[in-house]
């Protein structure tokens, strides 16, 4: 508002802009706010800011916003001589449309009337910094730690002219005396820890030339006892011919509510801590009463953005950019890999992020799932992990074991896993020690004896030392020592076992009891009790029953995505086990059993199979007899300690004998090859599949279908890998930071098979009811072609997109080529496995599918009804699903086991289709009922959750209204080709008009369906 030409009275009163200066640290605290606390949170927040009169010549000061201003003034008295806090508003909106779109004109007047209220009210003369009121509206992108802001400083517009009459330097104007006095007088206030922080006062100067300085609430009592009146106020500004921008709403307050026309004004200026007569200001301004501000609906108009001049023509206002990258970058990229377990917070299960990060985990056995398990635990958060193997890495476990690389082999795996583990996260503590568990019954040579029991003593210490175990390890009876100890030391155990098609995972009861006075445990031997420390009775071990008879661990010949879904599950327990207030102690959830905690049912065995498509759970106490934590052989192993634990790895009936239980080698029905699956190799190694999406799904997808044999791969994705994907995207390392992921995918797809024959493709899939602009039709055009001769040249096309209307063209250009098209999908604890199903038939005797347009069947060609595909359930077309979205939504926020399993089954269901003569026109079948092959079920869709661990089996037909697979839309397609497509793009409506779905919505009975996105997809629905 500064212009040049200011001479002259008496001239319009002009002001000097009042400019913020707000602090990287209070854009930090935003950023922890809105991730820990606010969440979704959007409506706007009272904060503090600084004010303070101009300090140094020549500049002006700034209004300051740092990192203690996040809370009302009143909660905070931070204040001090140079920092007088006024209230403000912060609006942080959840997406940048949102921030963009606000009304700012309206915000700035609503402020502006708070401004008058309390003028009117009279809250100015008790606390005149209201007067300074601000508001600051904002988008803290918290996903690319920038922040986009403005800020205002509303400004009442005076509907009369204010007129400046005299200004002159204070020194100027007041005598010698005067000058003196006030000098006095204002140091007084200003050291003052009361009137300091009180930017408006009256300056009254008697006739002997002494001055006092009084607040604004005592105008009334100074009345006539003066010669000379200031109406005093901290300057912000340097100007010499203008005073600072807040005279305005000052003037505007003595207009209204002292009525006053004429005022005599001091523009309080300081220099090095002293107040600064040459450089105050005194003038004189005379501005007549503005007419309507009493009626109480009056609102008045406000200018102040910062950005924007008036009266110069009102520009686009430019939001102004933070970076917050460049603060702390040593402990961003911690907080980035934790960023999405704190999103669970904002609408699901505030994780302890805290106690998982301390949690000490031993993990023995890293393996196939080893290796899993670990990385699943760093992706909760876990962050002290030790790793017990023996073995090293070899060629054939490249494809399996999702963590080591072609360069590992002949390398401890305890060595090779520690900086696989690292450069996917760097905070992690994590050790390798090569260590043999010592097994029973396996007499050892008596040159052996020694180190043999040096490993008992190590696996000793390391079970004390840590809070949790997983046991991992491949041979059944290695598990046997480690439940021992935990049982005897009351630490959590869970066991995750592989058999060749189905798997168990558990968790092991407490220790017992101890029915005495506790000295030290290792002291109990006698009084064991048969319930645990809580008096409940004991949950059993892997060694307990049956239970793990009927999966027969063998350490190959498991089906490739078996550990995926059984590492996912056991690292789930092992989650909702810390969150559990009983931990260790809490009693077994069984199906379908009701539970308020958000992260739901907390299982004590999971066995799944994947042909059969099942999930059970199941309880099962500590059995008297068994040879691992019954209390017969924790007395003993407490009263001989390592003694009885040598004699049980040297005499092989030992244990036998004394538990009187069978032996505890399990019979190895299973054949090496699983003789369920006929595995047809050629087909599978020939097979062209297309993967779309590289991130969590796309990872786990690609390396699983290598482990099943394909070898043709291409993947298609447009993004880049950032550290926050390290944790969740099983293939990528903190080399690959900034590269994209389509390429970085490459790379590691090799390093694991150098056979595979893969191909990385970076383009965004063009989506529906994204309109693009005429600059950008051109290239969006390609993409599309580009899609569609991709899926016309592969066999199978994998859906692992994260929004939902990227699947929208892929699944079209799929049902009109005809080609297998599976889809994967994570909500937050419940994913979708989908098989789309075949095209439609021609039912006339047609030349080529492309003039066929007209004819299309609802059946596929070999004359059986159409399964339907991930969008026949939908009643709203595809469209924009991310710009309007709070960032957990945009972030699909999913328990961190979910893409694992999803994965897992995602594989299977193809490679079981593969298998199927029929391919994609087989039929969609429901688990219980029975396959008639031996491929095991071949479902149309699965559904799983995490908070139930139940599986479902669904099946849903082509549906007449569906967006991308009804007949109508593949006829529209089929005459328009890419023309429609681009329809589409442009048009949200189209695709709903085209497919009766607007009709649809207009009956009554969809009037009240709401748009469910993919991170509310936890309604199953069952056809
Ligand atoms: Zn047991
Ligand atoms: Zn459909």
């Amino acid at each position: 508002m500064a212009g040049a030409g200011a001479v002259g009275f008496p001239r319009e009163l002009m002001v000097q802009r009042i400019q913020s200066l707000v602090e990287e640290g209070f854009w930090d605290a935003l950023r922890r706010l809105k991730l820990d606390v606010l969440g979704t949170d959007d409506s706007p927040i009272p904060i503090t800011g600084y004010y303070t009169p101009r300090q140094r010549r020549p500049m002006a000061s700034f209004f300051n916003l740092r990192s203690g201003s996040l809370v009302p003034p009143s909660h905070n008295s931070v204040g001090d001589r140079n920092n007088c806090p006024v209230p403000g508003t912060l609006i942080n909106t959840n997406n940048m449309r949102g921030f963009q779109n606000l009304d700012r004109v309206q915000l700035l007047k609503a402020e502006a009337k708070k401004i008058l209220q309390d003028i009117v009210s009279g809250k100015v003369e008790e606390d005149p910094s209201v007067l300074l009121r601000f508001l600051v509206t904002s988008f803290a992108d918290l996903k690319n730690w920038k922040v986009y802001y403005n800020v205002a400083f509303p400004s009442l517009v005076f509907n009369s002219r204010m007129t400046l009459l005299s200004l002159q330097p204070a020194s100027k104007v007041l005598t010698k005396e005067e000058a003196a006095s006030m000098h006095t007088s204002l140091q007084k206030w200003r050291a003052s820890s009361e009137t300091t922080v009180i930017p408006f006062f009256l300056v009254s100067i008697s006739s002997d030339s002494s001055a006092s300085i009084r607040q604004l609430k005592d105008w009334k009592a100074c009345q006539g006892n003066y010669q000379k009146l200031l109406f005093g106020f901290y300057d912000h500004g340097c100007r010499s011919d203008f005073p600072g921008w807040v005279i305005r709403n000052y003037v505007a307050f003595l207009s209204i509510r002292w009525k006053i026309e004429k005022v005599q004004f001091f523009c309080y200026r300081e220099y090095k801590g002293n107040p600064d007569l040459e450089q105050s200001l005194i003038g004189e301004a005379s501005f007549p009463s503005p007419c309507g501000w009493d009626d109480p609906d009056f609102l008045p108009d406000a200018i102040g953005w910062e950005g924007i001049n008036p009266g110069k023509g009102t520009k686009e206002m430019k939001p102004k950019e933070i970076d917050l990258q460049s603060m702390n970058p040593a402990s961003q990229d911690e907080e980035k890999q934790l960023m999405h377990l704190k999103l669970m917070g904002w609408r699901h299960f505030p994780v302890n992020i805290d106690k998982l990060s301390h949690v000490r985990v031993l993990l023995l056995g890293a393996g196939t799932l080893g290796c899993e398990v670990a990385r699943l635990l760093m992706t909760w958060g876990v962050r002290k992990l030790t790793v017990v193997d023996s073995n090293s890495v070899a060629t054939s476990d490249l494809v399996k074991q999702s963590l080591y690389i072609d360069k590992d082999c002949g390398v401890p795996r305890v060595t090779a896993i520690v900086p696989h583990l690292k450069e996917r996260c760097p905070a992690v503590d994590v050790e390798g020690i090569q260590m043999e568990i010592p097994v029973p019954g396996h007499p050892v040579s008596s040159s052996k004896m020694a180190s043999v029991l040096d490993d008992c003593k190590h696996l000793q210490t390391l079970v004390a030392a840590n809070d949790a175990v997983f046991l991992l390890t491949d041979k059944w009876e290695s598990r046997w020592l480690p439940t021992l100890l935990c049982a005897s030391e009351n630490k959590i155990a869970i066991s995750a076992v592989l058999g060749c098609d189905s798997y168990l995972v558990m968790r092991h009861g407490a220790g017992p009891g101890t029915s005495g006075g506790a000295d030290e445990v290792i002291t109990q031997i006698v009084n064991l009790s048969t319930e645990d420390a809580l008096g409940h009775q004991r949950l059993g071990c892997c060694f307990c029953n049956d239970a793990a008879s009927l999966i027969n661990p063998i350490p190959y010949g498991t089906l490739p995505g078996l550990t995926s879904v059984a590492s996912g599950k056991a690292v789930e327990l092992f989650a909702r086990m810390l969150h559990h207030p009983d931990e260790i102690h809490a009693p077994g959830d069984t199906a379908g059993m009701e539970t308020e905690h958000q992260l739901g049912l907390l299982p004590h065995q999971l066995r799944g199979s994947l042909p059969k498509c099942v999930l059970s759970m199941e309880l099962s106490n500590s059995s008297v007899n068994c040879t691992a934590c019954s209390v017969a052989v924790l007395s003993e192993y407490r009263r001989r300690g390592l003694d009885f634990v040598m004699q049980a790895i040297s005499y092989p009936t030992y244990l036998k004998d004394f538990t009187g239980i069978s032996d505890l080698k399990r019979p190895d029905t299973c054949p090496k090859i699983p003789a369920s699956i006929s595995v047809n190799s050629d087909k599978i190694s020939d097979v062209r599949c297309l993967l779309l999406g590289a991130g969590t799904l796309g990872c786990d997808v690609a390396r699983i279908l290598m482990d099943c044999g394909v070898r043709k791969l291409t993947v298609v994705d447009s993004g880049r890998v950032v550290v926050s994907n390290l944790a969740r995207q099983s293939l990528y390392t903190s080399d690959d930071r900034g590269a994209p992921k389509a390429t970085a995918i490459l790379r590691h797809l090799v390093e694991r098979c150098p056979s595979v024959d893969a191909q990385g493709i970076r383009m965004e899939i063009p989506m529906p009811g994204h309109p693009v602009s005429p600059g950008e039709a051109a290239g969006v055009l390609q993409d599309c072609e580009r899609l569609k001769e991709l899926v016309a040249s592969h066999d199978a096309v994998f859906l692992l997109t994260d929004t939902r209307e990227s699947r929208w063209l892929p699944t079209l250009l799929c049902t009109n080529e005809n080609k297998i098209a599976i889809t994967a999908a994570l909500g937050y604890d419940s994913y979708l496995v989908m098989r789309h199903g075949a095209g439609p038939g021609i039912s006339c005797e047609a030349s080529s599918v492309a003039t066929a347009t007209d004819k299309l069947s609802t059946e596929d060609a070999l004359g059986r009804q159409r399964l339907g595909c991930y969008f026949c359930n939908d009643v709203i077309a595809p469209v924009d699903s991310v710009s309007n979205r709070t960032l957990d939504q945009q972030c699909t926020v999913t328990r961190p086991g979910l893409a694992s399993i999803a994965s897992g089954r995602t594989a299977d269901l193809f490679t079981r289709m593969l298998h199927h003569p029929d391919g994609i026109h087989a039929l969609g079948e429901i688990a219980g009922t029975s396959s008639g092959h031996d491929h095991g079920l071949l479902p149309h869709q699965m559904r799983g959750s995490l908070s139930q661990y139940n599986l479902l089996t669904l099946l849903g037909y082509s549906s007449s209204n569906c967006t991308a697979c009804s007949n109508a839309v593949l006829s529209e397609y089929r005459r328009s080709g890419m023309d429609f497509v681009m329809q589409v793009i442009n048009e949200p409506t189209y695709l709903e008009d085209l497919t009766g779905l607007t009709d649809l919505m207009k009956s009554t009975s969809y009037s009240q369906v709401e748009w469910v996105d993919e991170t509310d997809e936890d309604d199953f629905f069952e056809v």
